[in-house]
């Protein structure tokens, strides 16, 4: 199923999603039984976190006899993409490689993934171009304020 409204998770939401993602269908129960120990939530508190994703379609409930069963409705690679693309909307197009170096030179990988990155950015360079438009508003970077 393709969605085409992007749907916001926040931290503490993305907590319920990844529990529901690695489940596939999931109780209240269990999605509280996982974040009071990880989190050291409340069950209101998680059950309140459950409710906004219902109301934002994040999360598709159905009852099953007297319980009731969550399932995702945005992919884990949907919500992640919303999520990288959010974080690179706040800085100018023209960070976006610092960015990414950064993470990359933060996060844990494997052989296998740093050799499919260098596959990636292989293919990225033949058809990049010398400089990364700016598209900022004036007055919001800093690339105005030197060239202008
Ligand atoms: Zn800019």
């Amino acid at each position: 199923m393709v969605m085409n409204i992007q749907i916001k998770i926040t931290d503490a939401e993305w907590e319920v999603m990844r529990v529901v993602w690695a489940h596939g269908s999931v109780t209240s129960r269990e999605i509280i039984e996982i974040l009071e120990s990880k989190m050291q939530w409340k069950a209101p508190t998680i059950k309140t976190l459950i409710g906004r994703l219902v109301e934002k379609g994040a999360l598709a409930t159905s009852p099953e006899g007297r319980k009731f069963i969550y399932t995702a409705k945005v992919s884990e690679q949907e919500s992640m993409d919303v999520y990288t693309e959010d974080i690179l909307s706040r800085v100018c197009n023209k960070h976006n490689g610092k960015v990414i170096a950064d993470l990359v030179e933060e996060v844990a990988l494997s052989k296998k993934d740093i050799a499919s990155l260098m596959e990636l950015l292989q293919k990225k360079s033949e058809s990049a171009l010398e400089v990364v438009p700016c598209e900022c508003v004036t007055g919001q970077c800093e690339c105005h304020l030197h060239h202008s």
